[in-house]
């Protein structure tokens, strides 16, 4: 894997995000779009004060082509709501654009990101970054805080304060929705509503 050529070479030089979703499915910076069933790129608008980067599209959004529309996509926007955000004025991305999975019967097992994959696609991430210009961005998770930050990142070290830069680490919300009926969701959730927030603040 350490010989992916890159996303760089698709990612083209524009101002407008329609440009960058127009050629990410053709984009082969790395071997996972081969088993994909298609690139998942991002939602929201291009002046959006606040960017979340998540970790990789789930099985739900790489059948659907869309972010954050799975369980954990769910939970975000409750978490949202919770916070007082509008979700429509946030812009929603990843880290990675493909589904990494491993297949088991007739099941797909998310498998996170190499550090590989993260580098590869980081040119993607950049290119939107550098268009919609936010004031804050949260990395969901140690995979997107890594991409955004090129460290490694304790989350639970690191979450909930503002870092330099206009970043902020916090939980990824399929971390949260794991807890859901156990003890420790409803801390977790709050825990993520919280930093959510103080982002928006
Ligand atoms: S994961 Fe990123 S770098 Fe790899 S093929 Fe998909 S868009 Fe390109």
């Amino acid at each position: 894997m350490s010989d992916a050529p890159g996303a760089g070479r698709w990612v083209p030089d524009t101002s407008h995000l329609d440009d960058l979703r127009a050629a990410a499915p053709d984009c082969r910076g790395c071997e996972l779009w081969q088993p994909a069933t298609q690139v998942v790129f991002s939602r929201g608008p291009s002046d959006a004060s606040m960017v979340l980067v998540g970790e990789q599209p789930g099985d739900r959004e790489d059948l659907e082509g869309e972010p954050f529309v799975g369980p954990a996509g769910r939970l975000l926007s409750d978490a949202l709501r919770e916070a007082g955000i509008d979700e429509n004025a946030v812009y929603l991305t990843n880290a990675v654009k493909h589904f990494r999975f491993e297949e088991r019967g007739k099941r797909r097992l998310h498998k996170s990101p190499t550090i590989t994959h993260l580098r590869a696609c980081a040119p993607w991430l950049e290119a939107e970054l550098g268009i919609v210009q936010p004031r804050v961005v949260v990395a969901l998770g140690a995979s997107a805080a890594r991409s955004l930050l090129g460290r490694s990142v304790s989350v639970t070290k690191e979450r909930g304060r503002l870092l330099g830069g206009g970043y902020l680490v916090t939980t990824h919300p399929s971390s949260v929705v794991r807890l859901r009926g156990r003890e420790g969701f409803r801390d977790a959730f709050d825990e993520l509503v919280s930093d959510l927030r103080l982002g928006a603040s």
